[in-house]
């Protein structure tokens, strides 16, 4: 038994992998002595590198000046700096910023934002949204109820509201279920580019762009969650980028702080936000939480952002894709492997041969094998992938694809 419910973990007979000491750069140490490459950025958010000597220095001085301070009455430089700072590197006109706490509260405010900004602007029928099969959006109930009905939302099922959900990568279903049901659509919702939790499924940039288009035919707003793709992870800025769409409402948090501290943005474009000026109170956005716009969560982001440009990030993922293309063909080699992809900062490949889903223990297998070498990585049922931190090194890519290929393939010769 242990004091700590861990997430996403059945607790009988479960013990921790390790104790984590220490943290610097792609490494984590633990209590043994022993070191693990964290191959997939402690669930996708370290950015730089864990324990950024610059983040680290922002985050002691913002605390030490003021730590939080209510954000309804008052601003402050952190959450305002940080506004703007956003705004320039978003996409297209995505420029007002309204924070919250994390990836799943973001969606909500975008959901939230979608039915009453549409109400507010004379279309009170739009109150549908639709998504896509596979989606991960959150574990909250508005994003469980757009996100997959699959075995994290199973139990939950009947606390869900009705969602329209499309095949993902498919533009002619979206374009047909816009066709038809497009004038009661608040929004449609989806993980541009990669779907992280569903596998690391990829879709194309076309679905993106004719979907962008799909809906701005039916006047429903197009809501990009870019929580995992956002920061730098599948190459570009964004992933938006890929087919140079603008979505009215986007979705932002994880890599956000650089992996530090947790913060959720939702931003939008004008006509969502001057959907919610009027001289009523009640036509206000009546949100909130008690950290929202944390200063010293701000003050992390603000110093992940300048990185961005004195580390040469977006060069670093490159280097690191390269390095992914150079050993992809070995592994994509190996018999019950399907699949090998990758995007920017993304590796994954699929194991055929077992009963597939999240329950195919073929991934955890693979996963055991290679952490007793000192390579961490959290498998997605039959899904093996790597998303390590933006500063790991072509030589370190190099040895942990070297690690994977090698714990495939014993697994392949098994059978
Ligand atoms: C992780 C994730 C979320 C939820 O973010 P949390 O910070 O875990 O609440 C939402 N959308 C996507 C695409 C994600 O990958």
């Amino acid at each position: 038994m242990t004091d700590v419910w861990h997430p996403f973990t059945q607790l009988k007979g479960f013990t921790p992998r390790g104790r984590v000491v220490r943290a610097s750069g792609a490494w984590l140490e633990l209590d043994d002595g022993h070191r693990v490459l964290d191959g997939i950025s402690s669930w996708w958010v370290t950015l730089h590198g864990h324990s950024h000597p610059a983040i680290v220095a922002a985050i002691a001085e913002q605390a030490a000046t003021f730590d939080q301070v209510i954000l309804a009455d008052f601003t402050h430089a952190p959450a305002a700096t940080l506004a703007q700072r956003l705004a320039k590197v978003l996409p297209g006109d995505v420029q007002h910023v309204f924070y919250s706490d994390d990836g799943s509260t973001s969606v909500e405010v975008a959901l939230k934002m979608a039915i009453q900004g549409h109400a507010q602007l004379g279309a009170p029928e739009r109150t549908r949204f639709l998504a896509f099969d596979g989606a991960y959006h959150g574990d909250t109930v508005g994003a469980m109820s757009v996100g997959e009905r699959g075995p994290f939302t199973a139990a939950f099922e009947p606390m869900l509201f009705d969602v329209t959900h499309l095949p993902y990568g498919d533009a002619d279903a979206a374009d047909a279920a816009l066709a038809e049901h497009g004038h009661e659509v608040a929004g449609v919702i989806l993980e541009p580019m990669i779907q992280g939790a569903a596998g690391m499924r990829f879709a194309p940039a076309p679905f993106l762009a004719r979907l962008r288009q799909a809906c701005d035919r039916a006047g429903a707003w197009l809501i990009a969650d870019e929580v995992f793709t956002g920061f730098g992870r599948t190459g570009r800025m964004w992933a938006c980028e890929h087919a140079d769409v603008v979505p009215d409402l986007m979705c932002v948090s994880k890599g956000i702080t650089g992996g530090t501290l947790a913060l959720g943005v939702t931003a939008c474009r004008d006509h969502v936000y001057e959907a919610f000026l009027h001289d009523e109170r009640a036509k206000a956005f009546l949100h909130g939480h008690s950290y929202t716009g944390s200063p010293i969560a701000c003050a992390a982001s603000l110093a992940s952002l300048e990185l961005f440009a004195t580390e040469g990030t977006l060069d670093r993922v490159s280097a690191i894709e390269t390095t992914y293309q150079a050993h992809l063909p070995a592994l994509a080699a190996l018999p019950r492997v399907k699949n090998a992809r990758v995007l920017g900062d993304v590796m994954a490949f699929d194991v055929q041969g077992g009963p597939g889903g999240y329950y195919d223990p073929v991934g955890r297998r693979i996963c055991d094998a290679v952490f007793g070498e000192g390579l961490y990585v959290r498998p997605l049922g039959n899904t093996v992938y790597l998303v390590p931190p933006l500063c790991t090194t072509p030589d370190e890519i190099a040895w942990a694809m070297q690690r994977l290929t090698e714990a495939t393939a014993a697994e392949c010769r098994k059978e």
